[in-house]
């Protein structure tokens, strides 16, 4: 019998798993595949039964020796602790009645699946012990009323290089619950991104309340990381997470990038393909006196002009914002600027926000708060432009071949599927609807990129055709 756990993050308390894997390497890698994704969503792992929540056996049916050992450990973790998980091999085995074994042998077992079923196990999981976080949501100010947001991560997961945050935006109290700016170790950063990657994740999205200021709190300080210095900056950080990701063909995507001058640097990663050319750059306005009134970090900073320098030096480069409508003080003249800010930037995917006070916001002390219904209006028509915008950009892609990354194929995707381009961060992009494949051989899989031809742009999503 072998262990396999990981630790965990930094949640004061986070709902423990008890993890046991049996059997062979195939099984441990099943084994070191759920244990991430626990791990990437704050789960905590232990080795034990006591004191966890519930407990997964990953068992193994192979010989009878093998299917005993697997029995009696459930049966023991059953004493022990009662809330068990199995998977694995055993888990798909039928008994002569053709009944399932091991519930036929541990009726009180909540879940029971085969092997390679990271999804299903994670799905038993959160059935039986809520989820302790939503990394992605957990970033967002709640203000802005998009908590509702649900990530399910499976093939791709989140990285979060730092907590915290050294900046004081007016409308938000981030700071004030979650202090100052806390980079993570390169070093362990690297390797946490290492084993998602061993563990199949395509896909790596980089997260932070500031990513652009990864490494200022410890004044960049030079780590390690495979024997080898590394700075604990963002372009270090992001060139060797390129370099990771190339082995495995997974992406790197970066998300809560600000405009500074230091993000220059990384535009030629992603014209070479190293990352993802994609930036998720929360704006919230436009108007430099706005800018201003709300102390968002690089206000000074030629927002327009930087990403048209951006774009030059990296034409495939789709950007994602945020935005807040009616901001306190907020003129019809600002807001236009706004509107045009969008068109000229030709932000492919933009999110906006009606401003609502928080309560402890330095913002609500602003003068020149404005109606409610004005605000709305203007949320209103800020989507109107931004789709307008968004949707011309979907149209230029219309003929072209894209790699698309599978997030659902029933059926291996003999009716379809849906995926996303590099385009697409998930759940706050859109997706590509895929077509069923032509080649009667080819078949489409959840967590592997297909290429595919697009042949039409609906709304916020393309259509293509897989190749
Ligand atoms: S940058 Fe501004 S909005 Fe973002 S977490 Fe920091 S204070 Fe809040």
């Amino acid at each position: 019998m072998s262990d396999a756990t990981v630790p965990t993050g930094s949640t004061p308390h986070p709902p423990t798993v008890g993890f046991v894997s049996l059997g062979c390497p195939k099984a441990l890698t099943d084994s070191e595949l759920i244990l991430t994704q626990l791990s990437a969503q704050g789960y905590q792992t232990s080795k034990t039964f006591q004191g966890a929540d519930l407990v997964i056996v990953n068992t193994c049916g192979f010989i009878d020796d093998a299917v005993k050992e697997s029995l009696d450990t459930i049966g023991e973790a059953l004493a022990e602790n009662g809330r068990v998980i199995v998977t694995g091999c055993l888990g798909a085995k039928t008994g002569a009645d053709g009944s399932n074994m091991v519930r036929s042998m541990h009726p009180k077992v909540l879940a029971v699946t085969g092997p390679h079923a990271t999804q299903e196990v994670m799905d038993a999981v959160h059935a039986h012990l809520p989820k302790p976080h939503d990394p992605f949501v957990d970033l967002v100010p709640n203000a802005f009323g998009i908590a509702g947001i649900k990530l399910t991560p499976r093939h791709y997961a989140y990285l979060k290089i730092s907590e915290g945050c050294n900046h004081r935006c007016t409308f938000c109290i981030i700071p004030s619950m979650r202090g100052d700016l806390v980079s993570r170790p390169v070093g362990d950063v690297l390797s946490e991104a290492r084993a998602l990657l061993e563990g199949g994740v395509k896909e790596l999205l980089v997260i932070s309340q500031d990513t652009s200021a990864y490494g200022v709190d410890v004044k960049y300080r030079t780590g390690f990381w495979d024997g080898k210095p590394v700075k604990t900056r963002m372009l270090e950080l992001v060139q060797a997470l390129g370099e990771l990701a190339q082995p495995f063909g997974a992406w790197v995507r970066l998300h809560y990038v600000y405009p500074y001058p230091s993000v220059d640097d990384i535009l030629p990663l992603m014209a070479s393909g190293a990352i993802l050319p994609y930036l998720d750059v929360p704006l919230q306005h436009s108007h430099p006196d706005v800018l201003r009134r709300m102390k968002r970090p690089a206000s000074g900073e030629k927002n327009l002009e930087r990403i048209q320098q951006w774009r030059a030096a990296c034409p495939e480069l789709v950007i994602r914002s945020t935005f807040i409508a009616g901001f306190p003080g907020e003129t019809e003249a600002e807001f236009q600027h706004l509107l045009d800010f969008v068109e000229a930037a030709e932000i492919d995917r933009a999110g906006c926000f009606a401003y609502s006070p928080v309560d402890g916001a330095a913002a609500n002390a602003l003068p020149g708060m404005l109606p409610a219904a004005l605000r709305e209006e203007r949320r209103i028509r800020f989507m109107e432009v931004a789709e307008r915008v968004s949707a011309q950009r979907l149209q230029r892609r219309v003929g072209a071949v894209m790699q698309v990354l599978v997030d659902s194929a029933p059926g291996l995707g003999k009716k379809g599927g849906v995926g996303r381009s590099y385009a697409d961060a998930p759940e706050i992009d859109g997706i590509v609807r895929l077509l069923p494949p032509e080649k009667i051989s080819k078949t489409l899989k959840v967590g592997e990129f297909t290429r595919a031809r697009i042949v039409s742009a609906q709304g916020h999503d393309l259509l293509a055709q897989p190749i």
